[in-house]
Order: C-alpha cells, then structure tokens, then sequence
C-alpha cells in the first residue's frame, strides 16, 4: 500500500482550479450585501431610529432599550429576507480565534421569529471554558456579550452575527474588544486635546487601521497528511527544498491558478460582509500571499480583519486548498505577518500623520510624529509584549522580518528635519521670528513629496502618512497591539499637553513651548530610531548599546506587560487594571505552554511513528544490499558509510526524543505558570526541537523517496 503522502500526491495530480463566479456588474452594487451597515439601517429603520444608532456608532453614545428593540426588529427583518434562520453574538475572547454561539429566532413558545432588544443588546454565553485567567472563577462564574453598535452585524453561513464585547460580571475585560474601545476612548480625549493648540474645531479624533494581511496556501489533502500542519499549524520537520525563495521569482510571478480562484472567491464573500479589500497580491517565499483592505476604523478593522480570515479558512474548502496563518508554517522561508497600518483622524478630516504644505499644520503634524516615536520609545517593552507569541517567536527572535528589537523607521528626509530641531536646539527662537524658518520645519512638504525610501527590515515603520507596525503575528488578533499602541499614544499626547499647558501658563508662547517641548521629545527619543538593515548583527550590537530591549522569546517579553510602568500607564488611561493585565499575561502564558507542549508531543510522534520505522526499514535495504555485494565480492564500503550515518541520525532521534520526553515530565508538573513557561521555552523547545529536526531532516535526505512518508516541503510549496 501506497504511504500516505503518495496516495495524497496522487490526488493532488489531478487538481483544477476552480472556477470562481465573480457577481456580474459593479463591486459597489453588492458591497456590504451582507452587512447590516448604514446604508442598510438608513434603508430600514425610520429617521429617529437611524439617527439614534449612527450617533451610537460615530460618537459612542447609547441607545435606549425600545430603540434597541425596534433596531432588532429591523434587523430581524432584514436577515430572515436573506434566508437567515440564526443569530449569534459573535466576540473574539483570549483564544485568538473569534467565537459564537447560535440561537435560532424561531420562539416556540410563540411560534413566530423573535429577535428582541435585549437580546441584541446583552446575551450569556455558556463561557465557562474560555480562558479567563482565573478573573471568573473567583469573582463571578460567569461573563456575558454585550452589543458593540459600532461594528456593523453581518450575515455569515445563514446566522446573522452580532460583534459584542465579552466581559466578566464584575465589569473585567475578557476579550481584546473591550480594552480596545477603551483605549481609542483614552486617545480620543488626549488627541482632541493636542488637536486644539492648532484648530478649535476638532472635537473628535479617531484611529485608522490597515492591516495587511500575509498567508500561504498549500493543497489540502498534502496538508492533511502532515500531522504537524493539521495539530501544529506549521512544519515541525522537513528538508529545505532544493528551490526556496533565493530567486525572488514567487514575488514577481503571476499568481497561480488555483489560488487566483480562491482569492476572488473569498474576495467576493469579504466583500459582500463589507470588507473592502483591495489589494492582492504574491509574497516573497513560495505560495506565500497577501491580502489588504482599505483601511477603515481601527475597531470595526480589527472585527473584519478576524473575519476575513474565517471567511478564507472556509472559502478554502471549496478550493481544496487549506490557508496557513501561522507566522512560520515553512523554515528557511519568510514567515508571515500582518501589517498594521496606523494613523489618527480628526473628525475635520485631517490625517494627522500627514505632512501637508503650510508650515502651521506642519507643526501639528510634527506634534503628532514626534510624540508617537516618543511613546514608542518609552514602551517598546510593551509593544513587544503585545506581539508576543509561541508562533511570533520564530520571526521576532530569529534573523528574520523584523527582529525582536522595536525601532522605528522614518526616512532620511524627516530624520534630516529632526536633526536639524535637535541640533539647533541653542537657536534662540523669540516672538516674532519665522519660527518655521529659523527651525527648518518650513522645509518638510517638498521634501516629504518624494519621502519613497522603504526599510523593509525595520518593525515600525512611517511611510509617508501612517506608521506601519509590521511586527504583529499574522494570526494575531489586531486588538492586542492595537490597544497598546493607541493607549501609549495617548498617555505620550496627554503628558506632552501637560508640559505644554504648563509652559502656557508661565508666559511661553503657545508655539514656542510645543516647539520646545518636541525639541527635547527628540532628543531624549533618538534611541528609537533606525534606518539601517534590522537583521544585521551590527544592529543587535548597537542597539545594545542604546539600551533598547531585545527579548526574543514570549515569556520573558510578557513580563513586560505587569511592570510598574505598564499598569500605571494602562491604569491612568482607564484601559485595562493590573488584575485585568495579570489575567491576560497568565492567559497568554497558558497559551505558550500549550503550545509548545503540543508541538514537542507531535514532534516525538511524528519521529517515533514516521521517521525512525522508515529509516529502519531503509536500514535493512541498505543491509541486504551491503551483503549482496560483499558475497559477489564488490566493495560494499559505500553502503556501509551511509548504513553508519543512518544509524547516528536514528540513534540521535531515539536518545533525543526520549529526553524530551522526560524532561517534559518534570517540566509537566512544575506549577507556577511563570516557571513553566520558561521552562517549555528553554529547556524543551530551545534544547531539543532543532536538534531532533536535523537529525530528522537528515534522514529525509539520504532515504528513499518512495518511501519517505511525510508530504515533502517541495511538493507543499510549489502549487500549481
Ligand atoms: P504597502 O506598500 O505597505 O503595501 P499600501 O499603500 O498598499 O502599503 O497600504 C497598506 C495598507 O495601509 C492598506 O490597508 C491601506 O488602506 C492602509 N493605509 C493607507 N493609508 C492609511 C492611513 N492613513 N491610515 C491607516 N492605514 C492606511
Ligand atoms: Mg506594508
């Protein structure tokens, strides 16, 4: 009997692509279809309702139970029309993957489809087994979803989904909404406060996120007869293939067939659920992709970013392909992440991260570019912690996009420009002088026209008017770094207004006390910034000796999440408590464990099942053969040497593997968290897995191919 990778090899020679059926006629006749966005409720809801539900999504204000009722029956309405026979509060709890529980609106009782007000608003989930890091278990037992008006309700598999924020009973945050809102709320307030130096008219000021997002795509039926893809999300063996990524012709090429069906079908279906992506296109390593929407408001782009992602792991199916976002399914190939794209709005319309031709709103822009280097600066041990994660590791630590150390890139024209404030920090700026000239910051639109310089290397990133955090995991949830971004942000805006106001109120004027104060923000930032190549050693070195943190594994950068510094700054931005953030790195802790705990178990598996019995039996071949030609009196010296290599790889996987498992024994049962955490990092994934991988891998190179079992990387990555 063929072995498995054989008869799924086989199944794949036969594979077309199939055929997608792009809707006929414009996106915008059935963009947002299955969306219940404004557009709709403007269709269905009468004036007061509507107004009442657009001035909740736009400035958070609240609706009042009989308005939520008459806004559930619309919407009750309006999905049964669709065919939907479901509902489900839809929330993204501390697993990472998004969560829902159904209901049907048929009520027996009264034998018709009820959706009432309070349910939209309020549900309780049976939740018992969501990761709460022990904040349920002693306060309340159980939490509940509450409506977020601001995230559009959709339809999906004929449930209308409902985005909710899950929270304990005792107010605790247990998902990655809740802390999110709160700290675009925190840098509303202190944004609006800055924005008002320069234009009193802004009352409002918003985040934007873009998330790109970066996946590969591998055959299904191969991706099911590797264990590790299945249990794991990534290869824990496997040779490099002969051709990886050294030509650089993936990222050129024009998209394979079978994935350009599958890009256009889960494009239709993202959207129709008003998901306006845009660009797709190939990634560096083979089968490696991106997808990217336009960029939208940062809550409602976090929902649709966790999404997209369950509409393309099920629009898959249909493709018989199967999306990896792990953020290293492949070693020796590029992992993948998730770009965030970030930038602040005013309810005028003004990017604030945009550079603009007048000298006056450039010293706004300045403001808001000199403070976020700033915050990153202060708390890039925070921003660290926020990307933190067993599958992250493998990009953060090792020598590759981008490396564990936050710095920030800005291009050398605004790296002049800063200089320049830095340097002429002695130039005596008085009360009638052009200011902007004598400082330089006249300069900075023309010069910003052609800002093109990218760093591809670098984890943070201004590029022309947003700043891209590239560092974020591609199965992150946004969330996560997303709060920790926006509430450093504001907590940086808000001191710098204090410094201000104080100035102000000495007798500065206005002006020169910003100008002053940023003067010395860059000065005392400068550390933070870097526009040389992120993974070159050099840059390890310096950084060392700017102080900046380099930590390469998530235990020892969650710390960073329960420092001193941490819940002071998530406390006085109303963010998150020191018990909310103690639960939510216990949380993540556990994750890590399990983690790594799975794949050390899958590896042993895989070794003990698949490759020592192969190399067995290959040995015995290689035996017989050394006999044969001993008896016809040939040299048999070859056969043996490679019989002797044989036998060193299985014997390492033997003593290895049993190693492990007996150091996971012991690491089993250590229980404070903290310890056991570190322990799976360091004396089980760092001590064993590469040397069991090689050995492995070793093997899969002398042995025969037709009986190696497992699907092999070139055959994985090379879809047609
Ligand atoms: P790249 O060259 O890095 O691929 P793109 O210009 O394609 O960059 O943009 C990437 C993402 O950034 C997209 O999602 C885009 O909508 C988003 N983006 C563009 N402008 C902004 C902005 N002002 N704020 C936030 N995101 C933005
Ligand atoms: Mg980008």
């Amino acid at each position: 009997m063929a072995n498995l990778r054989l008869k799924a090899l086989e199944k794949v020679e036969g594979r077309k692509a199939v055929y997608t059926d792009v809707p006929e006629g414009k996106i915008s006749e059935y963009f947002g279809c299955d969306s219940f966005g404004l557009k709709q409720m403007q269709e269905v809801l009468s004036q007061p309702y509507y107004k009442e539900i657009k001035l909740a999504i736009e400035q958070g204000q609240k609706i009042s139970s009989d308005h939520a009722d008459a806004i559930a029956q619309a919407v009750k309405t309006w999905a049964i029309a669709k065919g939907v026979t479901h509902f489900t509060h839809w929330f993204q709890p501390l697993t990472g993957a998004t969560a829902e529980k159904h209901d049907t609106f048929f009520n027996v009782m009264k034998g018709m489809e009820v959706l009432k007000g309070e349910t939209l608003i309020r549900q309780e989930p049976d939740a018992s087994s969501f990761p709460n890091g022990g904040i349920r278990s002693t306060f309340e037992a159980r939490g509940y979803t509450a409506w977020d008006p601001s995230s559009p309700m959709f339809v999906w598999e004929k449930t209308l989904c409902i985005p909710t924020v899950f929270v304990s009973y005792t107010g605790e945050s247990l998902d990655y909404k809740a802390p999110l809102l709160k700290s675009v709320e925190a840098v509303d307030q202190a944004a609006t406060r800055v924005c008002r130096y320069f234009d009193r008219n802004v009352s409002k000021v918003s985040v934007s996120l873009g998330c790109e997002q970066e996946y590969f795509v591998v055959d299904r039926s191969l991706f099911n007869a590797r264990p590790d893809l299945v249990l794991a999300g990534r290869t824990l063996l496997g040779h490099n293939p002969a051709k990886g990524q050294q030509l650089d012709d993936h990222y050129f090429a024009s998209i394979p067939s079978r994935v350009l069906e599958f890009m256009k079908d889960f494009e239709v279906e993202a959207l129709k659920k008003g998901i306006p992506v845009s660009t797709r296109h190939n990634e560096v390593a083979p089968s490696q992709f991106e997808v990217a929407p336009i960029f939208d408001d940062v809550n409602k782009a976090t929902d649709q970013n966790s999404l997209l992602q369950d509409i393309m792991n099920k629009v898959a199916e249909r493709h018989q392909l199967k999306v990896l976002f792990h953020e290293k399914p492949f070693a020796g190939l590029n992992g993948s992440g998730k770009h965030n794209n970030f930038s602040l709005v005013t309810n005028t319309g003004v990017n604030l991260f945009q550079p603009s031709s007048s000298a006056r709103d450039n010293l706004q822009f300045l403001t808001f570019f000199v403070n976020t280097l700033k915050a990153v600066y202060t708390h890039a041990d925070i921003l660290r912690a926020s990307i933190a994660s067993a599958g992250n590791d493998h990009r953060l630590g090792a020598n590759e996009a981008p490396p564990a150390i936050v710095s920030a890139f800005i291009g050398s024209e605004l790296s002049a420009v800063l200089d320049e404030l830095e340097h002429n920090g002695n130039v005596k700026v008085e009360k009638g002088d052009n200011m902007y000239m004598k400082l330089g910051i006249d300069k900075i639109p023309e010069i910003l026209l052609d800002n093109t310089d990218r760093n591809r290397t670098s984890p943070f990133a201004f590029t022309g008017n947003k700043f891209e955090y590239r560092a974020v995991g591609s199965n992150a949830n946004c969330g996560a770094p997303m709060t920790v971004l926006t509430t450093i942000v504001a907590d940086q805006l808000n001191e710098f207004a204090t410094e201000v106001d104080a100035l102000v109120e000495k007798g500065e004027e206005k002006r020169l006390a910003i100008v002053n104060v940023l003067r010395r923000y860059i000065k005392e930032s400068k550390a933070i910034r870097f526009e040389g190549d992120g993974y070159s050693a050099e840059w390890e070195k310096e950084a060392e000796k700017r102080g900046l943190p380099n930590v390469k594994n998530t235990p020892e950068s969650l710390n960073a999440y329960i420092s001193d510094k941490a819940v002071e700054l998530f406390e006085r931005n109303n963010v998150l408590t020191r018990r909310e953030l103690e639960a939510r790195r216990e949380i993540l802790l556990e994750r890590y464990v399990r983690k790594i705990q799975i794949e050390a178990r899958v590896i042993g598996d895989l070794c003990t099942n698949h490759v020592i019995p192969t190399a067995l039996k290959y040995q015995n071949m290689l035996i017989a053969n050394a006999r044969g030609l001993k008896e016809l009196g040939l040299d048999g010296s070859n056969a043996v040497a490679t019989l002797k290599k044989l036998s060193v790889y299985v014997d390492t996987l033997r003593t290895e593997i049993q190693a492990m498992v007996n150091e996971r024994k012991r690491v089993n049962l250590i229980e404070d968290i903290d310890e056991q955490a570190v322990a799976y990092c360091k004396d089980i994934k760092e001590k064993y897995f590469d040397e069991i991988r090689h050995a492995a891998d070793k093997l899969e190179s002398y042995i025969d191919d037709e009986e190696w079992p497992l699907v092999k990387y070139r055959e994985l990555l090379f879809l047609r």
